[in-house]
């Protein structure tokens, strides 16, 4: 998709499967049930939704789930990459190696679970080979010194390596990446969750990662049960979606099973995504 100077692609790492009510928190099951099933063992489906931009650089945000989680994780989360990002960004005309930045919106498994692979000797390299690895510093942080809450989603397979490689590179503050992708710290789902801000030609695009991780999210109150501080999620969405309702922001939708991109829209008090891009 253009956007004036850069071109926008969400891509695909395949799809996996949450506990429905870990996905909405303290919202009531009959109501997330009619926008999301639950499967016989309560769990929803969702994608994986990296995003590539193209402009003087070529940008990865997050790298979906990667190929390293265990038979039982597989299992547990419904993990299925029959479409991986490999394959994704080979429909695209890509390599790994044609991807000059990799972005972390933050590094839990899901997101972060591509950034490396075991090579033929079992060891840990970075999947992209010419690429800088960009996270906030706090994040790296906290994933590499979880406690019980946060050890489950905190793999540090997924990018003590890249530390110990060299090409993880850190930032602090709301900074831009390359010409028209900014990061802004939203906290919430962790401390230093961030989404990405892609702006060109006065037009903005906005990469929501796990701030609205499904279209059914776009209701303030709809905080997922997984976010450490969930009023700070509430806060910094609740001013979030008055925006970019007013600014009428493309919003990408990392999780979603369906619609990868679409506008949020306001009609008689209730709010809706009306789709843009979908599979
Ligand atoms: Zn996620």
């Amino acid at each position: 998709m253009r956007f004036g100077a850069l071109e926008l692609v969400p891509l695909v790492d395949g799809r996996f499967r949450l506990d429905g009510g870990a996905m909405f928190g303290v919202v009531p099951k009959p109501l997330w049930e009619r926008k999301a099933p639950a499967d016989e063992r309560n769990r929803i489906r969702l994608a994986m939704r990296p995003l590539l931009v193209r402009g003087d650089r070529t940008l990865l945000v997050d790298a979906g789930i990667g190929d390293k989680m265990e038979p039982k994780a597989v299992e547990i989360y419904a993990i299925d990459r029959q479409v991986s990002l490999a394959d994704s960004l080979a429909a695209e005309g890509l390599r790994e190696a044609d991807i000059d930045l990799v972005l972390a919106s933050h590094l839990h498994f899901d997101h972060a679970g591509g950034f490396t692979r075991r090579d033929e000797r079992g060891g840990l390299v970075p999947v992209f080979p010419r690429a800088r690895y960009l996270a906030r510093a706090g994040e790296y942080d906290d994933a590499t010194h979880p406690h019980e809450r946060n050890r489950a989603s905190y793999l540090a397979d997924n990018y003590v390596p890249l530390h110990d490689a060299g090409v993880l590179d850190f930032h602090e503050g709301n900074v831009e990446v390359m010409r028209g992708v900014r990061v802004v710290r939203t906290g919430g789902h962790t401390m230093h969750h961030q989404i990405v801000y892609l702006e060109s030609e006065g037009r903005t695009a906005v990469f929501a990662a796990d701030l609205i991780p499904t279209t059914a999210h776009v209701d303030s109150a709809w905080v997922m049960g997984y976010d450490l501080y969930p009023m700070d999620t509430f806060t910094f969405k609740r001013a979030f979606i008055r925006e970019a309702i007013d600014q009428e922001y493309l919003i990408f939708f990392e999780h979603d099973p369906e619609v990868a991109a679409g506008y949020i829209r306001e009609a008689a008090g209730r709010r809706f995504v009306e789709p843009v891009v979908r599979d």
